[in-house]
């Protein structure tokens, strides 16, 4: 039998009651394809932080190195400065295991009331650039306290990092409806998006069967909630992407529904699974998270697993779940978040 060793990591709010429900479907699942799971949990993050002065311990990066894959809440308190989760848990982990894809599916769910007009369905995966782009951080603040004070954040876009996941997007279009449209800003942000622009094209003549679009960042805000049905893959860069995807999330019915996967894709190091949204401090502790993002994110997990029927499982699962009306506070409904992974376990 198979065995998967999984790392834990709650976070801080909310991720301390959703990831405990989707483990849940993850072990019955997991009976269910005849495989099986170990896990360890790790209390790490903001809490964390307060009591260690750190987010994860000296050697948590090396610890997580011996699992096969990471299952993510999220981190932040509002006790604790929020420049710091990013820095020092999520983009920590993201960096130093080459997690350069972010896969962050959209798609319709049944039974779900969406704030679009359309009806139509809606099925694609914003593929985000995940290590580099606008959030390396490099840049500083020169006399802050100073009347000619000033802040600056300098973006980094290396042919090397492009390519690699423009090339996971190509492919991945392959599997999907044969199309990418690439996300830019190029007229305005000359030098770093105009070299996106040109290496993804580089990259895109080498799929000449799959259609290849370019779209500027404030037209696809607009495409999103009018004719979000004419994206298949979309690539972004990873500050575009971040916003997008609660775009994504938005439009699906609420942010509480987006899965995702940060993604190794050569398997050097273990992916991280983990839901779109953050630690929700305003409605931590009630048990009225929707956890329907974190249980897909579960799905995510198995498929780059090799586990396609188990994840394929658990989404017929959660469909049948969410048709039949168990929906939480978010969604309009009034099922619990202990409710919601009940009733995919029932279904699945
Ligand atoms: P958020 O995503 O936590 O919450 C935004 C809004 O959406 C809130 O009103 C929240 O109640 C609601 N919401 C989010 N998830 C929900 C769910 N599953 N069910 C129902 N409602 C849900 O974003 P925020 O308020 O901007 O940030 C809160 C904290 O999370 C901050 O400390 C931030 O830094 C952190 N954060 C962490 C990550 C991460 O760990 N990857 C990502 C984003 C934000």
């Amino acid at each position: 039998m198979k065995n998967y060793k999984i790392a834990v990591v709650p976070g801080d709010g909310i991720g301390n009651e959703i990831v405990p429900e989707g483990y849940r479907v993850l072990e019955a699942v997991a009976k269910k394809h005849n495989f099986s799971i170990n896990s360890d949990s790790f209390e790490w993050g903001a809490g964390y932080y307060l009591k260690h002065g750190k987010f994860l311990p000296d050697d948590g990066l090396e610890t997580l190195k011996g699992y096969d894959a990471v299952y993510f809440g999220s981190v932040g308190l509002p006790a604790v400065d929020d420049t710091l989760p990013a820095k020092d848990y999520t983009f920590k982990v993201r960096t130093s295991f080459n997690q350069y894809v972010n896969y962050r599916p959209v798609r319709t769910y049944p039974g779900v009331t969406r704030p679009l007009r359309s009806e139509k369905h809606i099925d694609f995966v914003i593929v985000r650039e995940n290590t580099e782009g606008e959030f390396v951080q490099m840049g500083g603040q020169y006399l802050p306290d100073e009347e000619n004070g000033m802040g600056t954040d300098t973006s980094v876009f290396t042919r090397k990092g492009i390519e690699r996941v423009a090339h996971y997007a190509f492919k991945l279009a392959r599997k999907r409806r044969n199309k990418v449209t690439h996300i830019t800003k190029s007229n305005t942000l000359i030098n770093s998006l105009a070299y996106w622009d040109r290496v993804i094209k580089e990259v895109a003549e080498q799929y000449p069967d799959v259609e290849h679009e370019q779209m500027y960042i404030d037209n696809s805000t607009a495409m999103f909630v009018l004719k979000p049905e004419i994206f298949d893959v979309v690539l972004t860069t990873n500050l575009f992407g971040d916003i997008l995807s609660d775009l994504g999330g938005a439009i699906m019915g609420s942010l509480g529904l987006g899965g995702s996967g940060n993604v190794n894709p050569e398997k050097e190091f273990p992916s991280m699974f983990e839901p779109i949204h953050g630690s929700a401090p305003d409605i931590a502790g009630n048990n009225i998270a929707n956890p329907y993002g974190q249980i897909w994110s579960a799905a995510i997990m198995l498929e780059h697993l090799g586990e396609v029927e188990a994840a394929q499982s658990i989404m017929e699962a959660i469909d049948k779940s969410t048709s039949e009306g168990v929906l939480t506070v978010d969604l309009g409904g009034s099922a619990k978040t202990s409710d919601v992974a009940d009733a995919v376990i029932k279904n699945l």
